[in-house]
């Protein structure tokens, strides 16, 4: 152990980390760059930030303040102490609705604080895209803003005061409203703040005239210090000027916010455009109507949409195939005002022709649908399965945007004389444009000519009055422009203004003065020498187990606590136990940055533990990483190295088990209940304080032959997976009863386990055995066209996801081909259906791979089609059992964490409601988390469906 870290560790009320792994994970944000940093502290209070820092100048070490790291430039990245703020210190300190602010901690995340706000109608101006999981530090830090900057400005706009952690330790108050005479008051004193509001007076005397000439005219600019901050106002406002500062003059440890109410009903129209060109030169005429926003995407990421599994059903509004599409919103609180502003905005935009085709769109869903378009414009981007990424570095091109026009045609031909293509999309309202050319940073010759467009770009900004940055900063990206794009002098002034707050250079060095060369420290660059790793499963489907990791652009998605991913995440709020941590650190092994033997080292398995291989990632990261297939292989690779747990190989060949014990049913059902039996379990590591699932009497199999066989020339085949067969037979009969009331001759092959549970703990070539015995069986079904119909929705997935990991062979299609789940199947053939009359309220619980790989909609849709029921899907992520995770007892806790976060209380708050969960975990933790039996559709329906009409 250092000397620092010891000093921390004794003095300091904090998470510390200072291993290799951490510091790994913590090298990276959704910037290109890797700058590892000697340690992390995750400080549990401000008294404990504040002692770092004071700790960190007594070892002459840099600090940098981190939130979500979502950020672009590499703004929160350092090679010093990191400072995460956003674990502990994120309470909402205080709001009042009258003087209309809120104080926060600089950890609170964007939509926490919007959900506050909503509930007295107000909210935050600036609306990040990353408002899912951006801090108001970071965003306070950055000078975010967000599509309705037009509206709401930027977070300059909206700080009233900021309490600030200079790099020596001294806190101090800032605000934005001091007088001349206030501010020769602070001229006086004799101490850190007066020398620093001296240093504010000489820069304004020295420097004003250049501020007032070079700084640009535009409605949004993030490049550089806010000197104007210094000239702009008669009082002086230095929240305005330490807004955007990146954490290089101090950290923010209170930020006193202004809120804002909240417009009642929204609309957007749509601008659809056969040349982008078009659009972009009739945006002062779209702006003559005032509108909240004008957002505009590329043909790239409409195609990228298209085929994205998350977006290609939500974009129905689409018409044709536009090159661009223009997106208008605007706002009101009564909808007649709204409509009226709509249809004159649309009927204006047809009387000048401008535009293909105008769609209106007031339904809230469906306005959702198109900002998740535009929104996951750059994760679309960066889902391409090559190393040609469309990376950020002139990603924030800002120009007037009346220049908007003239800047792009002069871009765009500038691209194509490099034969560089680029995705587009942006804040065109306010003239800032996101783009991203294909650049692969493996390659000496992109490299070079990222650097050269970055000279050449800046020249064609400079001629238009624009900034090289609207909203993401400069960071280490950008910084070394500044010099070029402000001139000597104001660099000058950045360089003074930086020295009064922090004379050593300790506050997160080479951010917007003394930038590095962009070409230093690039996560992935020429000199990279990768690592292959021998996979055992087959990664070609993602271009490669490299490529599979580097998917993750470090964008910081799996940070959001809604929906699925990443339940490790949403119950821990630890940047360790996210999707990007568990990727960057496999990154930084097969980079070479880590040796080899990390691989199988305690860290890495510690990164990858709280994984619960829900699948959430495949869908809900823009870049669709598959950490579930990640983890399987890890686990593979950990445990030939390390040996496999016994508790692993009960757990994943639970089949075996299960075969065994359901000689003697009755006696095992007896003995798992006894004191002696936890005791044991116990001592495999399995927590007593759950029961093990009990087995049935008899098993599926034998039971279906004694019943009575309907025939018919329609026939399906159910697959009899392990739990159906050997726990659950009832959900098998009930599952037999529904579809032959749909007409079905019900097919069921004898009982096979898929190795569901065997890939979940890395028994992979149990797992391929297990493949090949399922696919060998089922082809003479497929091929004569039988659907395969699955019960529990983790085993048929397994077939249709899985396998082709495992298996490659034209058998493995064909089967896979006529693979479906229950819900999927009966939806299609609901009409046939009768039901009793029932007047039930039936809430919907999602399994993870079910809600990644299907979605809900099939459940929904058939529980809906049932008269009187009232239905609803749970607002449910992970359940948080993920098969036998839940059961082993260093989990147990937090897998009851994991389902208190949403689904317990759910469940709780409908006592009536019937709820339904296809899932047989799923069902075994809401009994346990809840005292609730859940129901597979199958039992629900077959006790519902009356008669059938085949
Ligand atoms: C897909 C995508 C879309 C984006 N869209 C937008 C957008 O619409 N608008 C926009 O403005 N930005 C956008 N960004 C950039 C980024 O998400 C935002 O700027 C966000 O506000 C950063 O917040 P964060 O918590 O992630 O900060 P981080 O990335 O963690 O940090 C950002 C900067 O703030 C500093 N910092 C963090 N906390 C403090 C503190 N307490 N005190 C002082 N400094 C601190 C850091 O050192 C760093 O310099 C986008 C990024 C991505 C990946």
């Amino acid at each position: 152990m250092t000397n620092l870290e010891n000093t921390l560790r004794s003095a300091v009320d904090a998470d510390i980390h200072f291993d290799t792994v951490h510091c790994h994970v913590y090298s990276v944000d959704a910037s290109i760059y890797e700058l590892v940093p000697q340690g992390i502290v995750i400080p549990k209070s401000r008294e404990a930030l504040i002692h770092t820092v004071k700790i960190a100048k007594q070892f002459n070490i840099s600090v940098t303040p981190r939130g979500a790291a979502t950020g672009i430039t590499g703004s929160c990245l350092g090679h010093g102490i990191i400072i995460d703020t956003s674990k502990y210190l994120n309470k909402i300190l205080e709001i009042n609705y009258e003087q209309e602010y809120a104080i926060c901690e600089p950890g609170v995340v964007q939509d926490a604080l919007n959900a506050e706000l909503a509930k007295n109608g107000y909210r935050l101006g600036p609306d990040t895209s990353t408002g899912n999981r951006a801090t108001i530090g970071g965003m306070f830090a950055n000078n975010a803003a967000g599509a309705r900057s037009l509206f709401f400005g930027t977070m300059a706009d909206h700080i009233e005061h900021v309490e600030l952690v200079l790099s020596n330790g001294e806190v101090l108050q800032f605000q934005n409203q001091l007088t001349e005479q206030e501010w020769k008051a602070k001229r006086n004193q004799k101490d850190t703040e007066g020398r620093i509001y001296n240093a504010l007076w000489d820069i304004k005397e020295k420097y004003s005239h250049e501020i007032k000439n070079r700084f640009p005219h535009i409605p949004r600019r993030v490049s550089g210090y806010n000197l104007e901050a210094l000239i702009n106002n008669d009082n002086l406002n230095v929240c305005r000027l330490l807004s955007g500062s990146e954490g290089t003059l101090g950290i923010a440890t209170k930020i006193k916010v202004r809120i804002c109410k909240k417009p009642k009903v929204s609309g957007i129209c749509i601008i659809h455009f056969q040349e982008m060109i078009l659009g972009m030169q009739a945006i002062e005429k779209m702006l003559s109507h005032h509108p909240m926003a004008i957002e505009m995407i590329d043909d790239k990421i409409i195609e990228l949409g298209r085929q994205s599994p998350t977006l290609r059903g939500k974009i129905n509004w689409l018409q044709g195939y536009p090159k661009a599409l223009f997106i208008a919103e605007f706002q009101s609180d009564n909808q007649s005002d709204l409509e009226a502003k709509l249809n004159a905005f649309a009927k204006s935009m047809q009387q000048q022709n401008i535009g293909s085709a105008q769609t209106l769109v007031t339904e809230p869903e469906l306005i959702a649908n198109v900002w998740e378009l535009r929104k996951s414009g750059l994760g679309l981007l960066l889902s391409r399965r090559t190393y040609s990424r469309a990376i950020g570095f002139i990603e924030d091109l800002t120009v007037a945007p009346e220049q908007l026009a003239s800047f792009m045609i002069q871009f765009l031909a500038y691209l194509k004389s490099k034969s560089k293509e680029a995705g587009v999309y942006g804040h065109v309202g306010s003239g800032c444009m996101h783009i991203r050319p294909f650049i692969n940073l493996r390659s000496s010759e992109d490299v070079q000519l990222m650097k050269q467009m970055m000279e050449d770009v800046s020249d064609i900004v400079l001629k238009h009055g624009g900034a090289l940055s609207g909203e993401h900063g400069d960071g280490l990206i950008r910084s070394w422009l500044n010099k070029k794009m402000f001139g000597k002098q104001l660099y000058d002034a950045f360089v003074l203004l930086k020295q009064a707050f922090d004379p050593d250079g300790l506050m997160n060095p080479g951010k917007i003065t003394q930038g590095p060369p962009v070409d230093e420290n690039l996560r992935l660059s020429p000199a990279t020498k990768q690592v292959a790793i021998q996979t055992f499963l087959d990664f070609s489907a993602e271009g490669g187990f490299e490529l599979a990791v580097d998917l993750c652009n470090g964008n910081g998605q799996c940070r959001k606590k809604e929906k699925t991913m990443c339940p490790s995440f949403q119950a821990s709020n630890d940047e360790f136990h996210t999707t990007r941590a568990r990727a960057q650190s496999l990154r930084a092994i097969i980079n070479g940055k880590m040796p080899l033997k990390q691989l199988t080292s305690k860290g890495m398995y510690d990164v990858m533990d709280l994984c619960i291989e829900c699948k959430g990632c495949k869908t809900e990261c823009p870049s669709e990483v598959d950490m579930a297939k990640m983890k399987a292989e890890f686990l593979y690779q950990y445990q030939k190295a390390n040996g496999t747990p016994l508790r692993s190989t009960l757990f994943g060949r639970i089949d075996r088990l299960n075969r065994i014990n359901s000689v003697f049913p009755r006696l095992y059902n007896w003995w798992i209940k006894t004191a002696l039996a936890k005791t044991v379990f116990s001592a495999f590591g399995i927590t007593p304080e759950r029961q093990l699932p009990a087995l049935a009497l008899k098993r599926f199999s034998v039971q279906i032959k004694k019943q009575k066989k309907f025939h018919s020339d329609k026939k399906v085949v159910l697959f009899n997976d392990t739990f159906t067969e050997f726990h659950h037979p009832e959900i098998g009969l009930a599952a037999v009863t529904v579809l032959e009331a749909l007409g079905f001759e019900v097919i069921i092959p004898s009982w096979h386990c898929c190795g569901r549970p065997a890939i979940s703990k890395g028994l992979l070539q149990d797992a391929k055995e297990m493949a090949k015995k399922v696919v060998d069986q089922l082809v003479p079904f497929a091929k004569q066209g039988f659907p395969i119909i699955g019960l529990e929705p983790s085993c048929i997935l397994t077939l249709k996801d899985d396998y082709k990991g495992l298996l490659n062979s034209d058998e493995l299609a064909i089967v896979v081909n006529m693979c479906t789940t229950f819900d999927e199947f009966v939806d299609k053939h609901k009409e046939k259906l009768r039901f009793d009359r029932i007047n039930k309220t039936i809430k919907v619980h999602g399994h993870c791979h079910q809600k990644a790989l299907v979605g809900m909609k099939p459940t929904l849709s058939v529980l809906k089609s049932i008269p009187e029921c009232h239905v609803e899907e749970i607002d449910s992520g992970c359940c948080g059992m993920a098969g036998s995770f839940g059961y082993e007892k260093e989990h147990y806790t937090f897998s009851m964490k994991i389902g208190e976060l949403k689904l317990f209380p759910a469940v709780h708050k409908n006592e009536d409601a019937v709820i339904i969960a296809d899932g047989v975990s799923c069902r075994s933790q809401i009994d346990q988390g809840t005292n609730r039996k859940a129901m597979h559709l199958a039992e629900f329906l077959a006790e519902i469906v009356t008669k059938s009409i085949p």
